[in-house]
Parts: C-alpha cells; sequence; structure tokens
C-alpha cells in the first residue's frame, strides 16, 4: 500500500544574512547573551508555573493567587493565578506614585504639529480617578460593557484606564471602522455605555466620529449614555438625556476613587479581530494573566529602561495599542508616545519629525509602513536627527528581508538591533521575537519564542516537521496572555483555534523552523498556495518581488492553472517615478525566478498603484483573489482603509 504522506509547505526562501548582537547593546540588557536565554527558557518550559508566577509577583496583588495555572482540555479552559485579586489601573497609575509620580508617562503629539500634551504619572492617575467617577455616575459597574470609539487622543488612554479602575469591561473600536462595524460590535457584547468624541483628525481632514456614532447606535438599543470629548469642536448633535461632554461631566466629580479588587480571571477588555469573512470575533482577554504577559514582554522584548521614550505607532484600537502603547508601557512605568495621525501628513517624513522632536530611544511599527516610507528613499530620513533611538521593532506582518534592511540601515544606522515580534490579538501579547540583547538577528526571521512559550511546526497529521520543513505553526502549552474565549461563544473559541489540532493552540499561520531554531513566518495558511505539489507561503515569494530595486509592495494569490493546479498573480506597487512597462513585467518574473527558482514564476503581474488593505494595514488577499481570478464576489469592503483602490484593480486585470 502507497504511503500517504502529510503534505507539506514549501519553504523557498534563502535569506542567509545574519546581524549579531552588539556588545555596548548586550552589555546593558535585561538578556545579555543567547546562553543567557537558553538557560531561562528551559528552565520556563520545565516549570513554567514557576517561571510565570516570579514575574506576576513583579505586580501590585491586593491578595494572592490560590492556583497558579489550571487547565481544563475537554472545555478547553485554562485559569492563571486564580483566586488573586490585582486592578490594572493600580498597577498602571498608582503603584508608580511614589516613586515616579512626576515622571512623564504619556507624551500626546496630535496630528498638528503645536498640539502636543505631556501628562505625568500623578496626573494621568488623577484624570482616571475622576473619569472613573463619571463612569459610576452613569451607572456603570463591575462586569458592565463600554464601548470607546475615539481618535488617538489622551482621553482614550484614560477612559480605557477608567473601565479598567472599576472593573467595567471595554471594547475599543477603531476609530476608522464604519456605522455598520461599530454597531455590529457594540451589538455583539451589549454595551451600556459608549465614549467618543465630536471627531478626530486624519490626513488634515476631520472624521466625523460622533455622527458616524449615532448612525449606529441608533440601532442600538442597549446603549443608555454616551459621553463625548471635544476634539475637533466642530458642530455636532447632541441628544438630551443621553449624551453629555467629557469635560462638564469632570468638573463635576472628585479625583478619588478606590479601586476595585478584581480577580486575576475577571474579564478586563473585548476586542474584535477585523474578520475579512466571518462575522468578527470578540476576542476576550481577562486580567492578571494578561497584565503578567504584557508586562514581562515590555520590559524583555524592547529591553525597556527607566530613561526610555517609547513609541509605538499603533492605534489603540488593535491589540497592538491596547498592550504595547498603555497597558504594557505603564505597568512598567515607562513614558509611552502616542501620536494621532497619519505617517506621512503633512509630509512623508512625519514620523522621523516626531522621533527628533521627542528624542525617541525605542520605535515599534508595522512593516507596512516602512515599505510606505521607504518607497520616498532616504532623503525624508536624512532631513532629522534620530540619534536617540536604540532599538527598532516590527509587527502586524512578516517583515520581507529588504523592508528589513533598509529599516536596519536607514532608520537604525546598523547600531540598533530590530525586534521582528510575532503575535495575535488572540495570543495578548508577543510569542515570538529577538530578545534584542541576545539574539543573532536573521532579517525577516521573528528569531525565537519568549521563555514560557512552546511553539512547534506541526504537518497536516499532527506530527512535528523537521528543520525548514513549512508547516503549520501552534503553541502547544497556555500562556498567561492568551485569550479565554470569543465572547459569548465559547464553542466557536474551541472550533477556531483548538479542533484542527487536539489540544493545541493553532495560530492560522504558516511557518517553518531553521536548524538553529529560528522561526521564519510563510503568511496565513488560508493563503497558501499549491504550485504543481508544492505549497507555497505568500510571504516568501512578496519579499522576492519587494527584493527588486523598483518594487515597493507586492502581494501574491493563486489563479487556477489545468497544468500546475494553481499559478501565481502577482499585484506589485513600483516605487516613485518608476515606469510601469511590459519589460519591467518581464523583468519581475526572471528575478523571481532567479531568487528563488522557477516553480515560484508568477504567471502574471498586475501593477498596482495601491494594493487593499484593512485599516490596520494587512493586505486583504481574499480581494485580491477575486481580482485576479475573476470569479466570485467581492463581498463586503467596509473594512477595507481604501475601497476605492477596488475599482482601480478591476479595471487593469491581466
Ligand atoms: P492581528 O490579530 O490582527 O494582530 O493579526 C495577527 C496576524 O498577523 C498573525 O497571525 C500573523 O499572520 C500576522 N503577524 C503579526 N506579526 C507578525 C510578524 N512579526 N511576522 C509575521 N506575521 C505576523
Amino acid at each position: 500500500m502507497e504511503e500517504k504522506k502529510p503534505k507539506l509547505i514549501t519553504s523557498v526562501s534563502n535569506e542567509q544574512r545574519k546581524i549579531p548582537p552588539k556588545e555596548n547593546f548586550s552589555s546593558k540588557a535585561h538578556i545579555k547573551s543567547e546562553e543567557e536565554y537558553n538557560k531561562i527558557y528551559q528552565e520556563s518550559i520545565k516549570t513554567p508555573e514557576k517561571f510565570w508566577a516570579e514575574k506576576a509577583k513583579q505586580l501590585h496583588w491586593f491578595k494572592k493567587w490560590d492556583t497558579i495555572f489550571t487547565w481544563d482540555p475537554k472545555n478547553i479552559k485554562a485559569t492563571w493565578f486564580k483566586g488573586g485579586k490585582i486592578n490594572v489601573s493600580y498597577n498602571c497609575l498608582d503603584a508608580n506614585l511614589k516613586k515616579i509620580g512626576n515622571k512623564i508617562a504619556l507624551i500626546w503629539q496630535g496630528e498638528p504639529e503645536n498640539d502636543v500634551i505631556k501628562i505625568t504619572y500623578k496626573e494621568l492617575y488623577n484624570e482616571v480617578c475622576k473619569f472613573s467617577n463619571v463612569l459610576k455616575k452613569k451607572g456603570i459597574k463591575k462586569g458592565d460593557r463600554v464601548c470607546i470609539y475615539m481618535p488617538m487622543i489622551p482621553e482614550l488612554a484614560i477612559a480605557m484606564l477608567a473601565c479598567t479602575r472599576i472593573g467595567a469591561i471595554h471594547n475599543i473600536v477603531f476609530g476608522g471602522f464604519s456605522a455598520t462595524s461599530l454597531k455590529d460590535r457594540i451589538l455583539d457584547s451589549q454595551c451600556k455605555l459608549l465614549i467618543t468624541a465630536d471627531g478626530g483628525f486624519r490626513n488634515g481632514k476631520i472624521i466625523p466620529l460622533k455622527s458616524i456614532a449615532d448612525e449606529a447606535i441608533s440601532q442600538c438599543d442597549c446603549i443608555e449614555s454616551v459621553i463625548v470629548a471635544k476634539r475637533t469642536k466642530q458642530e455636532i448633535k447632541m441628544e438630551k438625556g443621553r449624551d453629555t461632554y467629557w469635560d462638564e461631566e469632570m468638573n463635576l466629580v472628585s479625583n478619588i476613587c478606590k479601586p476595585e479588587h478584581m480577580d486575576a480571571e475577571d474579564p478586563l477588555f473585548i476586542l474584535y479581530t477585523s474578520g475579512t469573512t466571518a462575522k468578527p470575533k470578540g476576542v476576550l482577554h481577562t486580567t492578571g494573566g494578561y497584565l503578567t504577559y504584557v508586562y514581562q514582554t515590555f520590559k524583555w522584548v524592547f529591553d525597556y529602561h527607566e530613561e526610555d521614550i517609547y513609541w509605538c505607532t499603533a492605534d489603540i484600537g488593535w491589540v497592538t495599542g491596547h498592550s504595547y502603547v498603555i497597558y504594557g508601557p505603564l505597568a512598567n512605568g515607562a513614558t509611552t508616545l502616542m501620536y494621532e495621525g497619519s505617517p506621512t501628513y503633512p509630509d512623508n517624513d512625519r514620523f522621523w519629525n516626531i522621533i527628533e522632536k521627542f528624542k525617541v530611544t525605542i520605535f515599534y511599527t508595522a512593516p507596512t509602513a516602512i515599505r510606505a516610507l521607504a518607497k520616498f528613499g532616504e532623503e525624508p530620513v536624512n532631513k532629522h536627527n534620530i540619534k536617540s533611538l536604540r532599538l527598532l521593532g516590527t509587527v502586524g506582518e512578516p517583515i520581507n528581508p529588504e523592508a528589513w534592511m533598509w529599516y536596519y540601515k536607514n532608520i537604525g544606522k546598523e547600531k540598533c538591533p530590530i525586534v521582528d515580534t510575532w503575535w495575535q490579538t488572540e495570543t495578548g501579547g508577543i510569542l515570538i521575537t529577538p530578545l534584542p540583547g541576545a539574539f543573532t538577528l536573521k532579517p525577516s526571521s521573528a528569531n525565537k519564542p519568549f521563555p514560557g512559550i512552546e511553539p512547534a511546526i506541526f504537518k497536516e497529521d499532527g506530527t512535528e516537521a523537521a528543520p525548514n520543513e513549512g508547516g503549520y505553526l501552534v503553541i502547544k502549552k497556555p500562556w498567561p496572555g492568551q485569550m479565554r474565549t470569543v465572547y459569548g461563544d465559547h464553542q466557536r473559541f474551541v472550533e477556531t483555534y483548538y479542533s484542527r489540532f487536539q489540544g493545541v493552540y493553532f495560530t492560522s499561520d504558516a511557518a517553518r523552523k531553521d536548524v538553529d531554531g529560528d522561526f521564519w513566518l510563510m503568511g496565513r495558511v488560508d493563503d497558501v498556495i499549491s504550485i504543481a505539489g508544492h505549497r507555497i507561503g505568500t510571504a516568501e515569494v512578496e519579499s522576492a518581488l519587494v527584493g527588486h530595486k523598483d518594487v515597493a509592495e507586492a502581494a501574491i494569490v493563486p489563479i487556477p492553472d489545468e497544468i500546475k493546479g494553481q499559478a501565481i498573480y502577482a499585484f506589485v506597487t513600483l516605487k516613485e517615478g518608476v515606469k510601469k512597462t511590459e519589460k519591467l513585467k518581464q523583468e519581475l518574473i526572471q528575478h523571481v525566478a532567479k531568487e528563488i527558482g522557477p516553480i515560484a514564476k508568477p504567471a502574471k503581474v498586475q501593477f498596482a498603484d495601491a494594493l487593499p488593505k484593512t485599516r490596520s494595514g494587512k493586505i486583504m488577499r481574499r480581494i485580491l483573489k477575486v481580482i485576479a481570478t475573476g470569479e466570485g464576489d467581492i463581498g463586503n469592503v467596509t473594512t477595507l482603509a481604501d475601497p476605492s483602490i477596488v475599482d482601480a484593480l478591476m479595471k487593469d486585470r491581466q
């Protein structure tokens, strides 16, 4: 009988560069060498409960936990630090008051250059206590859901921390979402109160948040009150008896508010994943494990030190903003920078301008932003003194080696390590990442698991793949920052994450692990393309295309092929000023053949001025597939950052 071979994902990457850690960085780092990491890692895997309990002890607990960890594999239910009493806002604020009350907690840069606010820990504590009292006055109690739909302004940070202070569960909806998306998210979690703003600034224009919110809540009976922060000061409608202004409410309350003693397993927040096709999932995170996880990962991954000025460019509407703009940094007593606007407004040097202005030392952004800014070349960067930087980070997508090298050379000036952090909304915090003082970096590899995390590459049949064999990335054991359930639908949680492989967490990402144990992410499993029996992840072919000197960005999708089953259709965005010619298309096809091999040669290339992306910057291949094949329904495009891109792409179909 013929043996059935488990299907593998073929890796076609041949990236070989290695960048060892620099002595002057390592000597001051929390984790100084690979040996030190190995030792910590081995111990953390042997005795994870001991490891995590030690980390949790760094936080302030009103009462110690009864059990460190419990796991019910039948019902897929994990608990961490159950019985322990803790409060997130207490750890982010009160716990810092004595030692660093006058330190800047939050630097806020509005989109208009002169809109800057610096808030100390003491001031932030006062504002949060006051707003907690506003929420209480509105009848919000422990366990109630509060929706926050705001621009990137300090009130957003205050609102979320206030929710955690009184034990309300926040549901933050990114300010770029439409009325329908907002309505769906409010209804699913049955929010009682909505916090919004009159509007927000983006690319010099006003986003009319309040009127979008009005449209959404006209269909949400659960909303009893609305609090409106004033940002743009344009005229808005206020509904009497339901809507009140933030500043007016704040004038009526005291700045004393005792923090609620929350059980470690009490819900902290719900955050909906973008959901490109299905109904968005309400990812539920709980209190003690999540805070321990973001506290510890922030400290080690970003090698945080007291004097750092840390800037993560993510919007707080995404999980990166929750974990690494607010909770991780504040729990560590850091100064965190929050920027309201776009990377290219008023000009394409805005990020570098902000780094120079505030002497940012740690900068964390997304590959999509790096590629978009690299498109303009080095001149906008060279206008600024960005020497304050000592560490760079990326998150959100695989970063192709070309973009990595551009970031390393031009932003990090070859002295800053880059932490390519792999994680998901569901994971709460970073799981696979370099530790910057310890690891030899490899452009495009996320390196190794954070201590306490046990990832593996599985083949179709659930056995482990050999080194460099591509497969499914799974996490074998629960960790404190992991989501606990899909809000209101535990069955969906079990089916989505725990049914593909029994008892292990399925990430839906394709990856490989090399001989050194470093992980290389290859894209989402659903996007894998099958050519003549080889299953190829999107990331590696896209990396090869972006490796060509004229290419700024690329996305590949499958089209049917009579002989090979599937072939590659490539969408390519060119750098500024490059001409779109047939000759260049052929050159790109040959370039991929040379870099990877003929197997990955695109059958067709379409030049695209822009690619369809979610509002968090991820390429929506679902839409590109419909365009490339000319079959199927484009479906809902409201989650796209710019829906008009679709028509333009359709017109130029090859
Ligand atoms: P989200 O939950 O929206 O943050 O998206 C999580 C997904 O983004 C992951 O499953 C990956 O597909 C992708 N992702 C995030 N960070 C990385 C990274 N550093 N390298 C590769 N893919 C990443």
